[in-house]
């Protein structure tokens, strides 16, 4: 990747991570990938360095810096043959602190990020739920008030880490859906434990095309009780308090497609060197070096998209008018990136030709997680239904 017009910070992240991922070669991943074993030694890597609290503030024991610099280190990771699956490990714990870190109280605040931050907690994030899917706002999960606390009942699906994790970032539906004047009003975020020990909750593991290193799941909630201290911001506000989240992830998955694209066009690019056919190394040949030089300046244009998206979310905090512009941004970096990167995996697989379907050569590892970027957190075709109506004032679609 070209780095000219990166900030210090970032290129001081870029080395410092990509140093710890170095102890962590591309047979750690193929390994855990093939045993679905989770990346324990990785996370706690990261952690221990103080990467996890990369965007939290200095005031919490976070490191004070912002989506620009988490975006370099998740784009780090997966470039450094982490993959998706090594991106995934971390990255709920950068994101889906960022609610908690704005509008918690200085209780959730003093007991929950010093944990998270050195890897003691880990946390996912909850939202997709089976009926719902991309109709967030008709999820079905309820927390209802009961003896000075919450009970929650329903069903999460796609949760990534939720074996490992000791906390949930949850959404959940604390007003009836008929009892509010919009769908968006009546939900609320909650920071809960995830106490297997607890009555009422369960979860089961999904087997999954790539990335399986890490484990998604189906939460099941039946009168699971959290405490009123759980709840984060105000209730009723969940919906908004936590797309400050979601647009975070947005830059992070951004920039982690990113890393996976680069990664595969490098590997294709050394075998399109040395691999000789017909008397020449193929990258000779102008039907394997084009598509390879076009995947390049599609990544580099999604790396545009990305930091732009990246830094007007920084930029958002403390400059209000810049606020509007965060979604269409972060969505449009999201959607480029992750098309950039499925196009770089796809051309190194068939540029290995048969070896790029052995697990050996990697990229048919990348290739299989290059899918997760364009569907989630949100579809290809949802982020289309957003800009079509919020930048080209298109009727609402959906
Ligand atoms: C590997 C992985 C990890 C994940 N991790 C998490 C996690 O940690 N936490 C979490 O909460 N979720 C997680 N998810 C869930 C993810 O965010 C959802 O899968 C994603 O938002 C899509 O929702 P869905 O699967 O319900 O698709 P659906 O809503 O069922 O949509 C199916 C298809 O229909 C299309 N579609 C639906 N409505 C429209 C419309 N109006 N116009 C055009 N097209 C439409 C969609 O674009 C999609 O192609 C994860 C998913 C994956 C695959």
């Amino acid at each position: 990747m070209e780095t000219t017009g990166f900030t210090e910070n970032q290129l001081m992240v870029r080395e410092a991570v990509g140093h710890i991922c170095a102890r962590f070669p591309n047979t750690y991943w193929r390994e855990h990938d093939q045993q679905e074993q989770d990346p324990t030694e990785f996370h706690a890597a990261l952690a221990e360095a103080g990467w996890l609290g990369i965007a939290l503030p200095e005031s919490l024991g976070g490191a004070g810096l912002g989506i620009s610099e988490a975006t370099m280190m998740m784009q780090t990771i997966a470039e450094s043959g982490a993959g998706m699956a090594g991106a995934q490990a971390i990255h709920a714990n950068v994101y889906a602190t960022q609610p908690l870190a704005r509008f918690g109280t200085r209780e959730q605040l003093r007991e929950t990020i010093p944990n998270i931050i050195s890897g003691t907690w880990r946390a996912c994030f909850g939202v997709t739920e089976p009926d719902a899917g991309l109709n967030t706002l008709g999820l079905a999960t309820t927390a209802d008030r009961v003896d000075g606390g919450y009970s929650v009942t329903g069903q999460k699906i796609w949760i990534t880490c939720a074996q490992v994790a000791s906390k949930m970032i949850l959404l959940a539906r604390t007003t009836p859906r008929d009892q509010v004047a919009r769908p968006s009003e009546g939900l609320s975020l909650f920071c809960i434990d995830l106490d297997r020990s607890q009555p009422g909750l369960d979860m089961r593991r999904i087997r999954k095309m790539g990335g399986r290193a890490v484990d998604a799941n189906e939460v099941f909630f039946d009168h699971y009780r959290v405490p009123a201290g759980a709840l984060i911001g105000e209730e009723g506000q969940g919906f908004r308090t936590v797309l400050h989240g979601m647009n975070a992830e947005r830059c992070l998955l951004a920039g982690e497609a990113l890393g996976l694209g680069y990664a595969a066009l490098s590997k294709a690019a050394a075998y399109a060197r040395e691999r000789v056919v017909f008397a020449r190394p193929i990258g000779m040949n102008q039907g394997i070096a084009h598509p390879l030089a076009d995947a390049y300046v599609r990544l580099e244009a999604a790396k545009l998209a990305t930091y732009h998206a990246a830094r007007l979310y920084d930029d958002s905090r403390t400059d209000a008018s810049k606020q509007g512009a965060v979604g269409i941004a972060a969505n449009s970096a999201k959607y480029t990136a992750a098309e950039a990167a499925f196009t770089a995996c796809e051309r190194a697989v068939l540029t290995h030709g048969g070896m790029g379907y052995a697990a050996e050569y990697d990229v048919e590892r990348w290739f299989r997680e290059s899918l997760v970027p364009r569907i989630a957190p949100v579809s290809r075709e949802m982020i289309l239904n957003y800009i079509g109506e919020k930048a080209l004032g298109l009727p609402r679609s959906y």
